[in-house]
């Protein structure tokens, strides 16, 4: 398997990456050259996606449109000299709001354990509300909920003329009417200006598409309607902290050709994406359960069976119902083409490929194919991974901490969590309450821990935590932090405030080596804790 660990980039390595590639391309003017700097520009984009930094990937994705459309072929390179301006212009503007967007200090809050990945782009950790003059309730709810969470906010009037110096991880707007007008318009779009990797979320029902298009145009990154209240904004909010590296996209080459597969690998890798290749159609379902892919690209013509006839059988088996498909073939008959797609093909594309344009088919395939997977995993209450998702992700987390041998770097905790005498909570304040609570608590572990860490809701009002590569102590510490918090938090009912408070249980990897004795043994320790008072947190023994 190639998947070699590639090492983590930093901004900087990757910015002067992008201006090593552009200037090579000046002085000598290859296809080559212009192709490597296209990869660039779309692995920055990447990245940056990543780093949920909206602004920034959209211009990134402007310079990596006006590369493409100057691709072209070999004869028509180096390209003009006033192309050549427009897109070094277009580069600056990029470095300069990268700049700009970097927050220069960096508080890190003490209980939080190191990060283990080393990205270098800290989320700044204010918000502004731009609130008209009729909406200071909304905004005063959601000011009191996201400073509860360690959010800074700044509240500002619409079309305030000096913003503050801070820049936002995000800027709510809460216009006046239903409708955006001109100047509101004009105000995002200033914002925008300022505050290129900022997420700008706009609050105000819109009932059909066209509206939503133009806020889009003026610079907004999403629209949610404001009766939905804080819950959405809060969720949103809270995704936009996540900053971690996400698994690399994962595809397995079906490909007897061993040349084929060495250029295909070769552009893949370069891209970021991590392949498996296997030359024998009939080694692919071994392959796909040990190399869980995110994509096949499959060769039409293979010995004793063919990519097609592969295909039927994948889409007979539930676990592959979904899995993209593309073949790469040297097959030019359309008619040949379409029987493949009827029998369960995604996509067609033709050799020679060219290697942009079967990476972007490549990721945005995986990136939908990830998203419907996601949504099966989520819960719907707290947008946290559900019971099952937990379960195959503590899986991952254990064979990580087998292979780093239990040694500091391959040490895991999970905590179960469970609220106290909620039932009591449901019956005296109702259900929608109890929700509520529920909730709550999600926040509160999504704003606390890493990105590393897994958080479940591994049932009603029990939850299932995760944390890799701290010690036992140091997660003790971390769960105990938040026990101490959500007892101070306060939730809103009809007629004031309540509070509750959770137990939990604690077992540590290697003591308990497999998914299932870490969760027995945190079980019974959060059943010690119950019995020992709740309120408190408990280690196995
Ligand atoms: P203990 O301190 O021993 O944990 O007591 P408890 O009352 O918290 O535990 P118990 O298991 O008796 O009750 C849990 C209750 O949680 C029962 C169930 O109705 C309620 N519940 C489960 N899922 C949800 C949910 O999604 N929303 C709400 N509001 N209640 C839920
Ligand atoms: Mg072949
Ligand atoms: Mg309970
Ligand atoms: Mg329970």
């Amino acid at each position: 398997m190639t998947s070699v660990q590639q090492p983590l980039h930093s901004i900087e390595d990757r910015l002067r990456g992008l201006r090593c590639c552009w200037d090579r391309y000046v002085a000598q003017g290859s296809l080559e050259q212009f192709i490597e700097f296209t990869v660039a520009i779309n692995s920055l984009a990447e990245y940056f996606n990543r780093l949920r930094l909206p602004g920034l990937v959209r211009l990134c994705e402007g310079l990596e449109n006006a590369a493409l459309t100057q691709l072209g072929n070999e004869t028509s390179h180096p390209i003009a000299p006033q192309h050549i301006a427009s897109l070094q212009r277009q580069i600056e503007a990029l470095f300069g709001s990268v700049q700009t967007s970097r927050p220069v200090n960096v508080e890190r809050r003490t209980h939080e354990p190191a990060p283990v990945s080393d990205i270098d782009w800290i989320k700044p950790r204010s918000v502004w509300i731009i609130a008209a003059s009729g909406q200071r309730e909304l905004a005063q709810t959601l000011r009191g909920k996201l400073q509860f969470f360690g959010f800074k906010i700044f509240e500002l009037e619409w079309s305030a003329e000096n913003p503050p110096e801070d820049i936002p991880l995000a800027v709510l707007f809460l216009p006046q009417s239903v409708q955006a007008g001109p100047m509101e318009f004009a105000y995002i779009t200033k914002i925008r200006t300022c505050c290129p990797a900022s997420q700008l979320i706009y609050l105000g029902e819109q009932a059909s598409i066209e509206p939503i298009v133009m806020l889009m145009r003026a610079g907004i990154d999403s629209a949610m309607p404001a009766d939905q209240q804080s819950l959405m904004v809060l969720n949103c909010i809270f995704d936009l902290v996540k900053t971690g590296q996400p698994e690399k996209y994962r595809v397995l080459v079906v490909e007897d050709s061993r040349v084929a597969t060495a250029v295909v690998q070769r552009t893949l890798s370069q891209h970021g994406i991590d392949t498996y290749a296997i030359s024998e159609p009939a080694k692919l379902l071994e392959a796909l359960e040990s190399y869980r892919s995110d994509l096949i690209l499959m060769d039409m013509y293979m010995p004793r069976f063919n990519g097609v006839e592969a295909t039927r059988v994948l889409r007979q088996m539930p676990a592959y119902h979904a899995l993209p498909i593309v073949y790469l073939s040297g097959e030019s008959a359309v008619a040949m083409q379409v029987e493949a797609l009827r029998l369960g093909g995604d996509q067609f594309l033709s050799k020679p490929f060219n290697p942009v344009l079967l990476a972007a088919v490549v990721k945005s395939k995986i990136e939908r194919y990830r998203d419907t997977q996601r949504s099966t995993r989520l819960d719907g209450l707290t947008g946290l991974i559900n019971h099952t998702g937990a379960k195959s992700g503590l899986k991952a987390l254990v064979e990580r901490a087998a292979q780093n041998g239990g040694l500091t770097h391959g040490s895991l905790t999970v905590a179960m969590i469970d609220i106290d005498h909620f039932k009591s909570i449901n019956d005296t304040y109702g259900h929608p309450v109890g929700d509520q609570v529920i909730r709550g608590l999600a926040w509160l572990l999504k704003a606390r821990l890493r990105t590393v860490d897994l958080i479940g809701r591994y049932g009603g009002e029990e939850f299932i935590v995760a944390l890799p590569d701290v010690t036992p102590e140091q997660a003790g510490a971390v769960i105990d932090r938040i026990r101490a918090d959500f007892s101070a938090l306060p939730h809103a009912h009809p007629h004031g405030v309540l509070h509750a408070n959770f137990s939990a249980g604690m077992a540590s990897f290697p003591t308990y080596d497999t998914e299932a004795a870490l969760i027995e043994a945190a079980d019974g320790a959060l059943l010690q804790a119950k019995r020992l008072g709740r309120n408190r947190v408990e280690v196995a023994s």
